[in-house]
């Protein structure tokens, strides 16, 4: 998704994040099985002092007063999460009615409108009013993106208020001092204005020229391409002619890119951010990775929001490993896999001088995950939120599991974070607020809105993506393997003419019909129901071909004819609504 244009230059003072308390601490040497940029070492040892890696070891290092805690787990780097739009995520996930072939149409849904953005900007309010939820909205995503493993995170809001719960990589990141927080090397949009604005994107290349010439920046973030048609195309060829395609660019999205444009890409330096729920979910395709791949593109996996993408990182990796098994014949490692959310994304980002690696000197942004040894990067796949034992943030114990935390921490300081039937710890010293407090006040802000709060994490989160996200693919790849018709519950009715073709699930059906419409045109359909006495009782347009979507449950028992319009084509189905 894309939602705001801003530079991060902001100007502000007086502003101190709780992650600079991590010089203060006491040393931690950490026993575990520890991911190296290059190597695995089995039950060694990581050394933190003064907020960064000190060493890293197969023996006890000597380091006096150290607090050393073994944790049984694997020890990586903390995710490096480029693409996320951290203030959103309080808002539920949010099923679209189908899928869109560009962003600007999801984006003017009515339903969308209703459901995501209108409560979003009603929740924020005056940005710079004392009764916006800006800043709890933003403490809360982070929140979201903590739970699951993230350290550094792109993009935030930039308001004062921010607590800095993990590093916003465009704002306040704590790399260079935390009272000058103009000095982030990042620059990030959210998108490239529309064709029917020259002014503005003129005004664009401008920006992203001086950006590129200007050696303080290290990295121009571009949400590109984001659809499936030649608008979303349009939208790389327009960079690469004003000679955007560089070393300092990464692309967003580019889900219609081919092998030409990969290669352009991986020429000029360029990087992909890959976001393949999210792009699913909205378009129904993601990136061409085989074609990236070839090409040599570098990529890096993020989530976009929870909102139609992965809850989290490691909810996202899971969906990355499943496309690779499925779509891409296993060709990435879980290595390759691993280093796509921590090691790439912070070279992307120009912060692997700081942190992506457990590796001595760099800041000590270190995640640990509960797991099989003998397995850790396919471990670190499969680990849910459940698993995450610790989080450290500048050498700082920021959450984790109690039975850890206590190590570090009075109890008194710990606040339980419930997720599920899973509790957690968050240490109040660093956080310097309470997540119960925040949850207080928007629950009744965003039930207020007509909807409710997202929570931090769900056990099934991956299993609701899934169905959402084979829903999908079920209709644009056929070496997808999925549930067959004849093991859904339910009759199967087919009707088939021609080339459009439409199908109902179940049916007859006690709750609603996931129908299908396929065809080899890519002409927009439109759909009306009628009830037995003729009359139309919805109608919907605009709905994109060989797409799934589901309807009926506001409807009573009663017989009724699905007509589906495709130009001059027409098809008609019978469903019983129980
Ligand atoms: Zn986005």
């Amino acid at each position: 998704m894309r939602k705001y244009f801003f530079i991060a230059i902001i100007l502000l003072a007086n502003y101190v994040s709780g992650l600079t308390q991590g010089s203060s601490q006491k040393p931690i040497v950490l026993r575990g099985t520890i991911i190296l940029a290059n190597k695995v070492t089995k039950h060694g040892y990581v050394a933190i002092v003064n907020g960064r890696i000190a060493s890293v070891s197969e023996d006890l290092p000597n380091i006096p007063g150290a607090i050393t805690v073994n944790t049984h787990g694997i020890i990586l780097p903390g995710f490096v999460d480029v693409h996320n739009h951290v203030a959103w995520n309080v808002l539920p996930r949010w099923t679209p009615p189908h899928v869109y072939t560009y962003y600007t149409q999801w984006e003017t849904d009515p339903e969308y409108l209703q459901k995501v953005k209108i409560p979003f900007v009603n929740l924020i309010g005056n940005i710079n009013a004392p009764e916006s939820h800006i800043c709890d909205m933003i403490t809360y995503g982070e929140m979201r993106a903590l739970v699951g493993g993230t350290t550094s995170i792109l993009a935030t809001h930039p308001v004062p208020c921010m607590h800095g719960l993990v590093r916003n990589l465009d704002y306040n990141s704590g790399f260079y001092g935390t009272t000058e927080l103009n000095l982030e090397h990042i620059i990030n949009s959210t998108a490239l204005p529309q064709a029917s604005q020259p002014l503005a994107r003129l005004q664009f290349v401008g920006l992203a020229q001086f950006a590129i010439a200007n050696p303080f920046y290290e990295a121009l973030f571009i949400h590109l391409s984001e659809g499936t048609d030649a608008a979303a195309l349009e939208e790389f060829t327009f960079m690469q002619s004003h000679g955007l395609i560089n070393p300092k660019g990464a692309v967003i999205h580019g889900i219609p890119l081919g092998p030409s444009q990969f290669h352009a890409m991986a020429a000029g330096g360029t990087s992909l951010v890959w976001s393949p729920l999210s792009n699913i979910i909205l378009h129904g395709q993601t990136a061409n990775l085989h074609a990236a791949l070839d090409a040599g593109v570098e990529i890096a996996l993020a989530p976009d929001w929870g909102i139609t993408g992965s809850s989290n990182m490691l909810d996202e990796l899971k969906v990355a490993a499943l496309w690779n098994r499925e779509q891409l014949g296993g060709r990435l490692t879980d290595r390759q896999l691993v280093d796509m959310v921590t090691s790439v994304p912070a070279h992307i980002a120009g912060v692997d001088d700081e942190v992506g690696a457990v590796s001595v000197g760099l800041r000590a942004d270190i995640l640990v995950i509960n797991g099989d040894h003998n397995n850790p990067f396919r471990a670190v796949i499969d680990a849910t939120a459940a698993d995450v034992e610790l989080v450290f943030i500048d050498g700082v114990p920021l959450y984790g599991d109690r039975i850890f935390m206590e190590g570090f921490w009075n109890r008194s300081e710990l606040e339980e974070i419930n997720l599920s039937g899973v509790t957690k710890t968050l240490a109040t010293p660093a956080a310097n607020f309470l997540v119960n407090d925040i949850e207080s006040r928007l629950r009744p802000a965003l039930e207020a809105e007509g909807t409710s709060l997202a929570p931090l994490t769900e056990p099934d989160d991956f299993d609701i993506s899934m169905v959402g996200m084979r829903a999908r693919m079920n209709i644009i790849n056929r070496k997808i393997p999925t549930t067959t018709a004849t093991n859904i519950n339910g009759k199967v009715e087919k009707i088939k003419t021609g080339k459009l073709t439409v199908t109902a699930l179940p049916n007859p059906s006690r709750k609603y019909f996931t129908v299908r419409i396929e065809s080899s045109s890519a002409e927009l359909l439109q759909v009306r129901v009628h009830d037995v006495l003729g009359r139309i009782v919805e109608t919907r347009n605009g709905i994109v071909a060989n797409t799934t979507f589901q309807f009926g449950s506001d409807l009573q028992p009663g017989i009724y004819v699905v007509e589906v319009l495709q130009g001059t084509k027409r098809q008609m189905l019978k469903l019983i609504r129980q």
